[in-house]
């Protein structure tokens, strides 16, 4: 699947950390990057738009998904179902584009363990109490899912160890650049000779 001229990207970290502020960057500045957009069964948020920040489902559409094969990796993550669209996965990197998927650390374990070929990376908090700072001024969880989230965000950080790259999100602009330049490095580095 992977042949050498493209690169499947796994992009991973606590709920808050900046993935999704990471990711806009990423892709204003690079070309021949194609996002994977998840579904979900979790509610849609104040600006989000179905079908461009995810694919919003309903738990039954979900686990019809599950059952007909039709999802690279999912998980279960506080409460709510989220999963890889497989078919958009394949046909993209048969396409010969490389594939972006910004996933919770679960599906993230699932996908390395089918492509151990693929560029992890785990973005971390400064700390854990920056963690919930950003997760407050992002405001967009109750208190009792924002706590689930941080607990949750405790458990994803022993994980940490088996992802190729690490980058900390404490300068917004540095942490921008160190993934850029992952991405840059994988390109050319041929996967088969
Ligand atoms: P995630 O997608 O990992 O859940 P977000 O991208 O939504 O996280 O970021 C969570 C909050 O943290 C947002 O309010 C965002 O503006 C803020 N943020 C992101 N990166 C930084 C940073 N380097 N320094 C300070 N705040 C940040
Ligand atoms: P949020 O509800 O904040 O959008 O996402 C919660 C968590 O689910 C984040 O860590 C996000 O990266 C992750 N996530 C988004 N899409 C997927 C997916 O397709 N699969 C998995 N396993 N996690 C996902």
């Amino acid at each position: 699947m992977l042949n050498g001229k493209n690169n499947l990207i796994i992009f991973t970290g606590p709920s808050g950390v900046g993935k999704g502020t990471i990711v806009k960057q990423v892709f204003a500045d690079l070309k021949n990057i194609e996002f994977s957009i998840s579904c979900t069964t979790r509610a849609i948020r104040p600006g989000e738009v179905d079908g461009v920040n995810y694919f919003f489902k309903t738990r039954a559409q979900f686990e019809k998904m599950i059952q007909a094969d039709a999802l690279l990796e999912w998980a279960e993550f506080v409460g709510n179902y989220y999963g890889t669209p497989k078919d958009f996965v394949f046909n993209t990197l048969e396409a010969g584009n490389d594939v972006f998927l910004e996933i919770e650390v679960q599906g993230a374990l699932q996908v390395m363990e089918k492509f151990p070929e693929a560029v992890s990376i785990f973005l971390v908090p400064p700390s854990l109490e920056e963690l919930e700072s950003r997760l407050r001024t992002r405001a967009t969880e109750t208190e009792d899912i924002l706590q689930k989230r941080l607990a949750k965000a405790r458990e994803e950080m022993k994980f940490l160890d088996r992802f190729k790259y690490i980058v900390t999100n404490d300068d917004l602009d540095k942490a921008v650049e160190s993934v850029k330049a992952l991405i840059m490095v994988a390109r050319n580095v041929p996967q088969k000779i």
